[in-house]
């Protein structure tokens, strides 16, 4: 694609919501154009080498990938093998390292003994009966009738304001959901059928992915101020950055939460035992700490022995400027956000639809962004790329059409794409490049050639009676 090529998709924002679009869009034939305004490929997924420890750093939080869905794995296993990984989290609490999430390993960890199951859910059974869980209307009652006040406090309290900077009582009471509570030893993280890490990273999934001569992805590029210049006006357009950004935050700021990092290189093989450590007390400034040999499946051919990457963890509100992570799904965000998501089904109309964790305002994990970006292709993308290039080719013949005129309406069409594609796209294809010669036209330097007879006449009559135009 040239600089001033208009192509047939605009995706705002190279992770993984837009690189799934861009993909399919491109196996369909249609020339994608992601304008991402990061230098690097990835969004929040995005994960490189530590070349002083020889590991795989996720360089904006751990990603693990886990998915229900059959379809979402299949797909995904195109660009990448994913070596086997179950996500294991410990949570520190008065220095001690206990089993996470609820089950029974916490229990007798926490109340002392060895309560079997049927002792255990009548212990929580009480422990939680002063809250009832269908009226539980915030994330603090929700816990509390799901695990007791006891387990509450010492790991969802001090915990959840860390990492919301919110009164649990203000948040959304599903966010706790995605933690389960099982009455078995089982202390997966996720227990879905599908599960692991990219072989050699999620970095090198993405490029895999964009890797298609119909995709070209431009980076430093800031897509609002390029539209308000007025470029890329009528181009089906995917926004994946953030909801209110993209109206000028004209209802307001909606909340984000940020995450800042705190990378250290320690001198010592393995510092913590496992991958990620929540440090649950409230006098503990971090949430957790990362220690990314232990998600790496390259990290035991590769790492340097006696060293070690960690990341302290911080979350604290998102300030203008900042790089966005995590919607806050709260009392006070509700209306606005809802606000912000009507104006965006208002812009479907205007061919710009958004999606992703950012574009939604939702907490998705990777796979529901994958899922959802699917979903949107094909019923909304596809069919609006689809109607755009019809209307852009103009001439149609009707059953009443005779052969002649429908010879001359094909070869018009066939001369109104090299119009609109001289230059290298058609160069590069061989196949257009040889209907285009067989309807009379051939391609010299970045312009063409009207090379028959007929076909010159039937440019100028056209020309003439206004049925086409040159812009
Ligand atoms: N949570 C908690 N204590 C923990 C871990 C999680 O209270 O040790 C709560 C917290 O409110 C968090 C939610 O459970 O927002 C979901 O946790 P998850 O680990 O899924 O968060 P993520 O990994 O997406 O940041």
């Amino acid at each position: 694609m040239t600089k001033t090529d208009r192509p047939d998709l605009l995706v705002v924002g190279a992770g993984l919501f837009g690189l799934t679009i861009a993909d399919h869009a491109a196996q369909r034939g249609h020339r994608v154009l992601v304008l991402e305004r990061r230098s690097h490929i990835g969004g929040n997924c995005y994960d490189e080498l530590n070349e002083e420890t020889g590991i795989t750093k996720h360089v904006f939080g751990s990603h693990l990938f886990h998915t229900p869905n059959e379809k979402v794995w299949d797909y995904l296993n195109r660009f990448t093998d994913f070596a086997p990984y179950e996500h294991r989290v410990f949570a520190n609490s008065g220095g001690q390292a206990y089993s996470f999430p609820m089950n029974l390993s916490l229990i007798a960890q926490v109340y002392g003994r060895y309560y079997s199951p049927e002792e255990a859910k009548a212990l929580i059974a009480s422990e939680a009966s002063e809250i009832d869980t269908d009226s539980a209307s915030n994330l603090e009652e929700k816990a509390i009738s799901l695990i007791g006040r006891k387990l509450y406090e010492q790991f969802v309290r001090g915990y959840t304001q860390k990492q919301w900077n919110t009164d649990p009582k203000e948040l959304d009471a599903e966010i706790i959901t995605r933690l389960p509570v099982r009455y078995d030893f089982d202390n997966r993280y996720f227990t879905d059928r599908y599960q692991g890490q990219p072989a050699q990273g999620y970095t090198a999934m993405f490029e895999r992915m964009a890797d298609h001569p119909n995709i070209e992805i431009r980076y430093g590029v800031d897509y609002i101020s390029e539209r308000d210049r007025g470029l890329y006006e009528g181009v089906p357009t995917v926004y994946t950055g953030p909801l209110d950004e993209y109206f000028g935050y004209e209802l307001g700021r909606l909340p984000w939460r940020t995450v800042d990092f705190e990378d250290e290189v320690l001198d010592v093989d393995d510092f913590q035992g496992t991958a990620v450590m929540n440090y649950n007390d409230a006098d503990v400034p971090f949430t957790r700490i990362l220690e990314h040999q232990h998600y790496d499946p390259q990290a035991a051919q590769n790492k340097v022995s006696g060293k070690t990457i960690i990341s302290r963890e911080y979350s604290r509100f998102a300030e203008p400027g900042d790089e966005v992570y995590y919607p806050i799904n709260s009392d006070s965000s509700r209306e606005l956000a809802a606000a912000y998501k009507a104006k965006a089904r208002d812009e479907e109309a205007k061919g710009v639809f958004f999606g992703g964790r950012l574009g939604n305002y939702a907490y998705l994990d990777m796979w529901m962004a994958v899922n959802s970006a699917i979903h949107l292709y094909e019923q909304s993308i596809d069919p609006l790329i689809r109607e755009r290039s019809s209307k852009r080719r103009r001439l149609t013949a009707s059953e009443r059409t005779d052969d002649r005129t429908r010879e001359l309406i094909r070869l018009i069409n066939v001369l109104m794409e090299v119009l609109e594609e001289a230059g290298e796209p058609l160069r590069r294809d061989e196949a257009r490049r040889r209907t285009a010669r067989r309807a009379g036209v051939s391609t010299s330097g970045m312009g063409f050639v009207i090379t028959s007879a007929q076909a010159e006449g039937l440019v100028k009559d056209s020309l003439r009676s206004g049925l086409v135009s040159i812009a």
